[in-house]
């Protein structure tokens, strides 16, 4: 029942043991490919629901409740877990009249220990550093990752070194690294470099690399499916919309799919749509030539943690786009900022390269691609408090190029409760 290392390309397999992350014959991407065979007599929703609510480690996590999905080899011991997941699903009825569909749901997978999605990527790629007996984990990031990386290498006794771009980090995503102990170096090159960086230096120093290259991230990432649809009490939505920078988290989504079918736990496959910014947009310059060519770009946008314009699972994602029959959209700064503003708004709250999905749907809304009576799931990938730069500019009209739609101005007042009535009888209930 061994899992192994297979070419998305050629097919050439590898141990599951081995320190790899492309082919050695082609240089392909590389998937965990499990036993389906073993899978199919094993796993079932019964099984999966009994587990639902358990106490026990690593049972508890809403990574791995799915442990046989996952990595069905390794040892409960071994599994290094906050635990993670177990995020809410919400339904935003106000939103769903917004965007223009009937039925719209929001996964919120910034409700993740340390408030991004990366952690159910993050478990697995530390559980596969110890197996490997390795003693320091790397990545580039545009934050989240290094600040997942960080926590969990803390947590696991490994050292987290952790590459920036000296600008533009979220001043959550750093804090977070810092504080949980990392090495940090800031480099003054763009995510791309340092991720080509990361690659270079982990060879030569033997450390592991954990960008979302490293295939054991992807099955984590995998989870925010299953436990999506069990949500659902194993019925499917229509869509699934997904802000899309270095595509680990689509390119995941597809293969979740394609394996819960095959494994008869669902018997039809969701539509993905991934959402880019314009200005970090090379999958859906792809996209639209129908694949035929890829070119690298550099990438500018608000929503720091999708401003990659090299995304390393590029061919992953378009595996993903084809077996679910799925789309590629793009959206503007202003308009993922204004959309972030509505979904803080309902209560809940996100960073900005979340609210792509948001807004990504009520473009394919308006181009009749998505249809008013499909249900919507939305992924919301990132927590509101990551960011709060760009909240508090955004809302006092101070970023460039950006006029906020949805705008809530801060008041100022004198120490008087006259001064103060004032300000409460000119702005009214909203
Ligand atoms: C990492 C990240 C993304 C991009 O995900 P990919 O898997 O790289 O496409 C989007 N939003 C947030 C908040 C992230 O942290
Ligand atoms: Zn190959």
């Amino acid at each position: 029942m061994t899992s192994i290392l297979q070419c998305i390309d050629c097919k050439e397999q590898y141990p599951i043991d081995r320190v790899m992350y492309t082919c050695e014959a082609c240089g392909g991407l590389l998937d965990v490919v499990h036993d389906m065979d073993y899978l199919r007599h094993t796993v079932s929703r019964e099984l999966f629901d009994q587990r639902l609510g358990t106490l026990e480690p690593p049972y508890n996590s809403g990574v791995w409740r799915y442990k046989e999905l996952i990595y069905p080899d390794v040892e409960a011991r071994t599994i290094i877990s906050r635990p993670e997941g177990n995020t809410n699903l919400y339904p935003v009825p106000r939103l769903a009249e917004w965007v223009g569909v009937k039925t719209l749901f929001l996964k919120h997978e910034g409700e993740n220990p340390t408030g991004s999605f990366k952690d159910r990527g993050m478990t697995g790629g530390l559980t596969q550093a110890r197996v490997l007996g390795m003693k320091r984990v790397a990545c580039a990031s545009t934050g989240n990752t290094s600040a997942s990386l960080a926590s969990y290498a803390a947590l696991g006794g490994l050292e987290g070194v952790v590459f920036f771009q000296d600008k533009q980090i979220a001043l959550g995503k750093l804090a977070q690294s810092v504080a949980y102990g990392a090495t940090g170096i800031q480099v003054s090159a763009d995510f791309d470099r340092n991720l080509e960086l990361v690659r270079e230096v982990a060879t030569k120093l033997g450390i592991y690399v954990l960008n979302s290259v490293n295939p054991f991230r992807l099955e984590g990432q995998k989870s925010i499916i299953f436990e999506m649809i069990q949500q659902f009490r194993w019925k499917t939505p229509d869509w699934i919309v997904v802000p899309g920078g270095n595509l680990g988290n689509s390119s995941a989504f597809g293969k979740a799919l394609s394996e819960l079918y095959e494994l008869k736990l669902i018997d039809r496959i969701p539509r993905v749509a991934i959402i880019q910014a314009e200005g970090a947009n090379p999958l859906y310059r792809s996209f639209v030539k129908e694949f035929e060519e890829f070119e690298p770009m550099h990438a500018e946008t608000l929503a720091t943690a999708i401003k990659i314009g090299n995304p390393v699972n590029y061919a992953k994602a378009v595996r993903t786009i084809h077996l679910t029959d799925g789309m590629v959209e793009q959206v503007s700064d202003q308009e993922i900022l204004d959309a972030k503003a509505l979904i803080d708004r309902q209560g809940i709250g996100c960073e900005p390269a979340s609210a792509c999905s948001l807004v990504g749907t009520k473009k394919l809304v308006e181009k009749g691609i998505i249809k008013p009576h499909e249900t919507v799931v939305g992924i919301l990938t990132g927590h509101i408090l990551k960011d709060p730069d760009v909240v508090l500019k955004y809302h006092s009209g101070t970023l460039a190029d950006i006029k906020a739609a949805y705008p809530n101005k801060l008041h100022q007042s004198e120490p008087s409760a006259d001064a103060i009535r004032n300000i409460l009888e000119n702005t009214g209930t909203q």
